[in-house]
């Protein structure tokens, strides 16, 4: 799939990626567009966890898009296990469909004068099987349909992937790509001096 390397905004250690400027054309159906939806990626580095269930990355890009408004929750709903993360997502992948496998157990359980044995662990095994099917089939769905995705994060650049080809093409003749370079050390540090006025810089 087409991908830029777009350079990222850094100000005061916070680092962003700026706007892109896309035609207002959904990016899945190019039909007028009605909506945004994002693309996001944490920082798998910067997690901080709260056992047991609160994982978050204390750094998150972020790039929104054109889409209608047909196509909105579908692009957001596919961006959901990437704005959680990779290791959050893998986590509900375990953790989520067991909990819930537990709960149609127990709640099968209370029934138990009603439902015969046999029947209640057919019961409780359909269910996990469809629900890990479903979550897997929504994770493929993401890593296919996503109209955008971010990717490759250095600590100066970020990969944009964009599947449809015209706006790939807009994009890239707007100026905003950058090819692959190594990691600008100079540009930090004038960075950071430029966030302290009256800092003499020292080289
Ligand atoms: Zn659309």
């Amino acid at each position: 799939m087409p991908s830029i390397r777009v350079r990222l905004q850094i100000h005061n250690g916070h680092r962003w990626i700026s706007p892109l400027s896309w035609e207002p054309w959904c990016l899945v159906c190019n039909a007028p567009m009605q909506a945004e939806a994002n693309a996001s990626l944490v920082n798998p580095n910067k997690f901080l966890i709260f056992f047991p269930f609160v994982l978050w990355s204390s750094e998150y890009f972020e790039v929104s898009y054109p889409v209608c408004s047909r196509h909105r929750r579908m692009c957001n709903l596919l961006d959901w296990p990437a704005r959680r993360g990779a290791i959050v997502s893998c986590l509900c992948w375990l953790l989520l469909p067991a909990v819930i496998w537990l709960t149609c157990i127990l709640g099968v359980m209370a029934f138990t004068s009603i439902v015969p044995v046999p029947a209640r662990q057919l019961l409780a095994a359909t269910l996990a099987i469809l629900l890990w099917g479903g979550m897997t089939l929504w994770y493929l769905a993401a890593l296919f349909l996503k109209p955008v995705r971010l990717s490759k994060l250095s600590r100066t650049h970020i990969t944009v992937t964009i599947r449809n080809k015209i706006a790939f093409l807009h994009i890239q003749n707007a100026g905003l790509a950058c090819t692959p370079s190594p990691p600008n050390e100079d540009l930090l540090r004038r960075l950071r001096f430029k966030r302290q006025p009256g800092t003499s810089d020292p080289s």
